[in-house]
């Protein structure tokens, strides 16, 4: 028996079943330890937007830790990565003149949006402006306030009181937010946090008008509104960097990770709207965040999101996305002529989930799809997830189709 506990896992089945170890990457695929090649149809857990095995990253990081790996950056200390990746970051925000609070992932950052919209009302006089709400269906990873946010049953479950002052809404009900801010008051809510697409919880696209909706009642209702854009941003949604610049959502603070560093090393940041960073920033000085964390713009991180994002660039990987977007329908689309398929939801980038109309069966199929050559797992509740990264050729999303058809066939 192994001493790895696995994440989000049943540790008797995987005691059962051992690990399965991916032992190389390339491109949109990965290998095991005997060779055989998976096509990644999930890029890691929804990060490896550029691919794998990049040498290039790599050579960015070996570079950076010759020179100087990390240092702190409390204070007034900083190394020249972050510096020049906050500046490019700030330069793509949603919001012109945002400012760039890093972190190490994506629970890192629903974590310090969290406090940031509290101490944010406390600094504007309005202290009791402590609510946060979350959707349904949502996850906003698994530190406390990302679990009270989260909308996934069983994942916040059996923990007691995780976060006072949290509330969840339908996930698709713009008049469910209204309602419920308007029964608690709106002098009680911080701030509403949203997935443009919800990821985690099955890959479900936003009911028509329903963002521009909820972003309209926040400013309305004097709620800040935070995009949680931890799968959703660095491409995924095809065509821009956010979703939140192409749905026109200009959100008071973003929260993202994974496509940052494409998952070559862990890295979050939050992108706060100069509204929300104002107090902290007044020439008269005194108020600060008394917050972050050790590896917060880490400089080899840093040194690697910088290179990822001259991929993205270079290789023109934001319109890759579109015409996955394109493809996933294409060629997943017809796959809900399967009696064992229900739905077939895509169409927002490089994004999509086979619904199974038995919800238990996706663990089986996923694990199933192994034999024919593709890596990738449920999601949501029975939904097979795909979402490649952005090199996945069009023949080989025919061919992931193909695989998620023989086996639902059978
Ligand atoms: N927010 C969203 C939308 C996510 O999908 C995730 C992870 O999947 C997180 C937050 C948490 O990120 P991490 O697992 O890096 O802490």
């Amino acid at each position: 028996m192994g001493s790895f506990w696995h994440p989000f896992s049943d540790m008797s089945a995987v005691e059962r079943g051992g690990d399965f170890v991916i032992a190389r990457g390339e491109g949109a695929c990965v290998f095991d330890a005997d060779g055989n090649r998976y096509l990644d149809a999930t890029a890691g857990l929804w990060f490896t937007n550029i691919g794998h095995g990049r040498a290039e990253l790599a050579e960015a990081a070996a570079t950076q830790m010759r020179t100087i790996a990390a240092y702190s950056s409390f204070g007034d200390y900083a190394t020249q990565p972050t510096l020049d990746l906050a500046e490019r970051l700030a330069g793509i925000a949603p919001v012109p003149g945002s400012k760039v609070f890093f972190t190490s992932g994506g629970s890192d950052s629903i974590d310090t949006a969290a406090k940031l919209a509290r101490r944010y009302w406390v600094e504007m006089g309005k202290p009791e402006k402590t609510m946060v709400i979350g959707r349904q269906k949502a996850y906003h990873g698994m530190h406390y306030a990302g679990t009270a946010l989260g909308g996934i049953p069983g994942n916040t479950e059996g923990y007691g009181v995780l976060v006072p002052d949290t509330a969840t809404v339908a996930w698709d009900d713009v008049e469910d937010l209204r309602a419920t801010v308007e029964r608690v008051g709106a002098d009680h809510v911080a701030a509403f946090f949203c997935e443009p697409v919800i990821g985690a919880g099955g890959v479900y696209p936003p009911p028509v008008d329903y963002l521009a909706g909820v972003r309209k009642l926040c400013t309305e209702m004097d709620v800040l509104f935070v995009a949680d854009e931890v799968i959703t941003g660095f491409g995924r949604i095809g065509g821009s960097w956010f979703a939140s610049t192409k749905y026109g959502l200009e959100p008071d603070m973003v929260t993202c990770a994974k496509g940052l560093t494409s998952g070559y090393l862990p890295m979050g940041a939050v992108l706060v709207a100069p509204k929300v960073a104002e107090p902290f920033y007044r020439p008269e000085g005194g108020v600060w965040l008394r917050h972050g964390y050790t590896y917060s713009g880490h400089a080899t991180a840093a040194a690697v999101a910088l290179a990822n994002l001259d991929v993205i660039e270079r290789e023109g990987l934001l319109d890759e996305a579109l015409r996955l977007e394109k493809t996933l329908a294409d060629e997943l689309g017809p796959l809900v002529e399967l009696d064992a398929v229900v739905e077939v939801r895509c169409g927002t980038g490089a994004l999509a989930a086979v619904q199974l109309a038995d919800p238990a069966a996706a663990t089986a199929c996923a694990k199933e799809l192994r034999a024919h050559g593709v890596a990738t797992r449920a999601v949501g509740a029975g939904g097979v997830q795909v979402s490649p990264a952005f090199v996945m050729t069009d023949e080989q999303v025919g061919d992931l189709a193909g695989a998620i058809s023989a086996v639902l066939t059978r």
